[in-house]
């Protein structure tokens, strides 16, 4: 077997982390495109960075893909429309994570038409990529929410020797990234060789971890592809093992390089993007269609019929959860995003925005209760970041900011691991948000 052949064995191992039941039910799951709902609620923040300002007003006629919010600011990503049909209103709605956000109110016409002026861009150079990659609203699409053109935007001093193709999904349930893998194939196969050959990139490692047998073998097409005449393209198998996925981890697991507090994968050579990430913005090159719907995975106990499904941005959760037969009682739980690291939200009131790889509905019995720390650093143990949470929350607890600050509680990237294996059932992951936010504060 030559060196082309081969599917990579990782550089590095993860440290700490935990194995979780992997729960992918829907992996054979083939997505299903959802009718366009009646409205949708399109918020103007949807990436990390400044809001847009809206660009229609009420009345305003719209297509699919035309732009409805921008802001001449480095780090955000215009936003588009997902329907055709007529501007209703432009009014603020409650987010996620507890803030308030203006958000466009369309009135589908229930044609979805295109907008007319869409044609796909013109790609030669890398500032045509960085254009093409804002022009298209694309955001990392894993979750993180960080605008692409931003990532590309790489001062000319930086060599970037390797491009990680995110692929790990290493969240429960999710396997939105590994349909697109199989659905989207030919996007992700050449959107990887564009990316890699306009930013001058020298080798790219697509990473999967090792219970998606099925994408592992069609990416290995990529690897074996005869464009490939260098060797410089492979494929890694990773340990089905949370936080996999987590971007520092996957830069430890693939080239073996940590990526110091403060810093960026490229101050270390690299370049991190999801797998649907590069399929998005491939789509974008050769249509010039924005980001304006995105695949997700539907699950959990309260749904009854698990689904992937391709969905215009601004649908609510109560039409994605009802197309998904959720059961009659309410549930428990509704979680965007993975178990592990996404949002539980109290009503299905909310709606889907670019960073949104699943909702999750479950019928639960009451949370476990909590007991003192027994000291006995399994929560230690398992952080992929060397913390000690427990000692982290001893001093969050006891007001001193600067021995948390000295314990790096700031390096915490909220994986949750050190929760999952808390016999006394601490809220970890809220303990490391809380002690991270007061040393922003501190810090100004
Ligand atoms: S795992 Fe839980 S009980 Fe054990 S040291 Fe950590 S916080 Fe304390
Ligand atoms: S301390 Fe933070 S990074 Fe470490 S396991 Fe807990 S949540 Fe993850």
């Amino acid at each position: 077997m030559s060196n082309k052949e081969r599917i990579l064995s990782p550089a590095g191992n993860i440290r700490g982390g935990t194995y979780l039941p992997h729960n992918k039910n829907t992996s054979k799951c083939e997505s299903v495109v959802i009718p366009a709902p009646e409205r949708v609620i399109i918020p103007l923040r949807q990436h990390i960075g400044a809001a847009c300002e809206p660009t229609v007003q009420k009345g305003d006629t719209v297509y699919v893909g035309t732009k409805i919010g921008d802001i001449d600011r480095l780090v955000s990503a215009p936003i588009h429309s997902s329907v055709s049909g007529t501007v209703e209103k432009i009014e603020a709605i409650p987010m996620p994570d507890g803030s308030v956000c203006d958000a466009v109110f369309i009135l589908s016409d229930g044609n979805m038409t295109p907008d007319p002026s869409i044609k796909p861009p013109t790609i030669k150079t890398k500032d045509d990529l960085i254009t093409a990659a804002r022009e298209c609203g694309l955001v990392g699409l894993g979750g993180a929410g960080f605008p692409t053109h931003v990532k590309f935007r790489i001062k000319d001093d930086v060599h970037l020797d390797t491009l990680i193709v995110n692929g790990a999904e290493c969240e429960p349930y999710i396997t939105a990234d590994e349909r697109c893998c199989l659905e989207n194939f030919n996007d992700v196969l050449e959107g990887v060789y564009l990316i890699k050959e306009i930013l001058g990139i020298d080798k790219v490692v697509i990473a999967i971890e090792n219970n998606k047998e099925e994408a592992i073998q069609k990416l290995y097409s990529i690897a074996s592809d005869a464009r490939d005449e260098d060797d410089t393209v492979k494929v890694m198998r990773l340990k089905a093992k949370y936080p996999q996925g987590a971007e520092k981890v996957i830069i430890y697991s693939t080239v073996k390089r940590k990526v110091p507090l403060g810093k960026l994968p490229s101050d270390v050579g690299c370049i991190v993007m999801n797998v649907s990430s590069v399929a998005a913005l491939y789509k974008y090159i050769t249509t010039g269609m924005p980001l304006v719907s995105r695949r997700l995975t539907v699950d959990g106990t309260a749904i009854n019929e698990p689904k992937n499904l391709i969905v215009p941005i601004g649908t609510t959760l109560k039409e994605v959860l009802s197309y998904c037969k959720m059961g009659e009682n309410e549930p428990t739980r509704i979680i965007m995003g993975g178990p592990m690291m996404g949002t539980s939200v109290p009503n299905t009131d909310y709606v889907i925005t670019k960073t949104n790889n699943a909702v999750l509905a479950f019928y639960e019995s009451t949370l476990p209760e909590t007991t003192p720390c027994i000291r006995c650093g399994r929560c230690a143990a398992a952080c992929p970041m060397k913390l000690n949470p427990a000692s982290i929350e001893q001093a969050l607890n006891a007001g001193a900011t600067e021995k948390y600050k000295k314990l790096y509680a700031d390096y915490c990237m909220e994986c949750g691991s050190c929760a999952v294996g808390c016999p006394a059932r601490r809220p970890l992951v809220q303990v490391m948000r809380t002690a991270k936010k007061e040393i922003r504060r501190i810090n100004g």
